[in-house]
């Protein structure tokens, strides 16, 4: 994906201004990238509606580059759809003993998830923590249950053969009063699919302890299908937070933003492992990430949007509109590059940075040249940097011998010059977007 869009970002940067035309094209981008993620189709539908509104609403002029701000939208929209209410490792555990029912298909991690987060209330919270097993079908299930509650060393409720859930669900409830526990976990069983029983079993438990928090763990490698579960528990069971499991595997985590965007349930915790402390609170930026794939692009926007003021930028634009770019213009964009951690700095936070360090290393540029090159400029006089086409030869000896340097360096920053403007003549009425680019040629 990152190769995906750095391919969006060499095309808009090489486009310049920002248009509602860029924006949908690189928002068709973002779209299969939300689908390689997984992302549900209708949702990943929506998402990019929404961001269209958004960026074309935007006044572009002012960003740094067009790609980095669409890209910047589109991760800050991600975040704002998968960032649920209060604070999500925050359960409702007040008024001892609190029920928390765990739910889901068989094999999502449910019995696992029930016992990290046992180990996290008991270790945290500082909780006293009794966990019961409901699963009557899959042989063994109790003992695993149980298994983990000794290594974790959190109580389990004794395995009675025969009982059925919601008898063991009352016998917990019972237990978990008269030992003094804050809490007790309700792991249910699974079925592969969703189907009217095992619907029906975990509604009878719900009615019977009438639970505090209604957890539904799902695998967040199901993509697609993880909508479907989340959306007929929640309406059969209803549901108060979701726990991804399997986030330590290749999964981009799309499913997170159609669980969030199609049932508006707050993601609770992800699962990052079977050791029991593989658990943590979700985090909507770290996930936003990784379903775009794109590194630190949005950390590079910021630093970008932070040193590049705006009227500054305008009043450049309005100069290259006009095809004038000298060599201030030149030199603004040398400190612009070496305000971002030079040259490097910005290769490593940009997707795609293989191809472009590469470019830079055939053209011999580093930070130590974009030195030299703002050396040069400075030794130039105020009307030499407006019109450098009156530089000659002795001009250029007294340039290059100020800065240190020969007049061959100096006669390849002036073609530099030259091909910069000659490109800003060529785009004419765009931007600003492609002279990092081309400065780098
Ligand atoms: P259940 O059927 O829903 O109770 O699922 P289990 O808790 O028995 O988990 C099924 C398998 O998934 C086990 O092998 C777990 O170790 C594994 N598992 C659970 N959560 C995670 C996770 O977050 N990451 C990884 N890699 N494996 C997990
Ligand atoms: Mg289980």
């Amino acid at each position: 994906l990152s190769d995906r869009l750095g391919g969006v970002f060499d095309r808009l940067t090489k486009q310049g201004a920002l248009s509602e035309d860029d924006v949908r094209t690189a928002l068709r981008e973002v779209r299969v990238a939300l689908l390689e993620a997984d992302v549900s189709l209708p949702v990943a539908r929506d998402f990019i509606k929404a961001v269209e509104r958004k960026a074309t609403g935007q006044s572009v002029t002012r960003s740094v580059t067009p790609g980095q701000q669409v890209v910047k939208i589109v991760h800050d929209e991600l975040i704002a759809v998968l960032t649920g209410e209060g604070d999500p490792g925050a359960l409702r555990i007040d008024n001892a003993p609190a029920p928390i029912l765990m739910v889901g298909l068989q094999g999502s991690g449910k019995t696992t998830t029930t016992a990290k987060l046992a180990k996290r209330l008991k270790e945290r919270d500082r909780k006293k923590v009794l966990m019961a097993s409901l699963d009557v079908n899959r042989p063994a299930a109790m003992e695993q249950l149980q298994i983990l509650g000794q290594q974790i060393g959190v109580d389990t409720l004794p395995i009675v053969k025969g009982e059925d859930p919601v008898a063991i669900a009352r016998r917990a409830k019972t237990q978990a009063s008269l030992g003094g526990y804050d809490v007790y976990l309700l792991d249910t069983a699974g079925r592969l699919h969703i189907d009217a029983d095992l619907i029906a079993q975990a509604a009878q438990v719900r009615d019977a302890v009438n639970p505090r928090e209604t957890l539904l763990v799902v695998d967040g490698l199901t993509g697609q299908d993880a909508v479907n579960v989340a959306t007929e528990f929640d309406d059969k069971i209803g549901v108060s937070g979701v726990v991804l499991t399997r986030m330590d595997g290749d999964g981009r985590g799309g499913a997170a933003l159609s669980m969030r965007a199609i049932t508006g349930k707050p993601i609770r915790f992800v699962g990052l492992g079977e050791k029991m402390d593989a658990l943590e609170t979700f985090e909507p930026d770290r996930v936003a990430g990784r379903i775009l794939g794109m590194g630190d692009i949005v950390a590079l926007v910021e630093k970008a949007q932070q040193t590049l003021e705006a009227e500054q930028a305008e009043r450049m634009m309005k100069r290259f509109q006009k095809g004038q770019f000298n060599m201030n213009d030149l030199k603004m964009q040398l400190e612009q590059m070496m305000k971002m951690g030079g040259l490097q700095g910005m290769m490593q936070m940009m997707p795609g940075a293989g191809k472009m360090a590469k470019q830079m290393d055939e053209a011999g540029l580093d930070d130590k040249i974009l030195r030299q090159q703002v050396a040069l400029i400075n030794s130039m006089t105020k009307m030499e940097r407006a019109n450098p086409q009156l530089l000659q030869a002795s001009r250029k000896k007294r340039i290059a011998a100020g800065a240190g340097m020969d007049v061959a360096d100096l006669n390849k920053l002036l073609k530099m010059q030259r091909q910069m403007s000659d490109m800003m003549k060529k785009m004419g009425k765009m931007g600003k977007g492609g002279m990092l680019k081309q400065a780098m040629k």
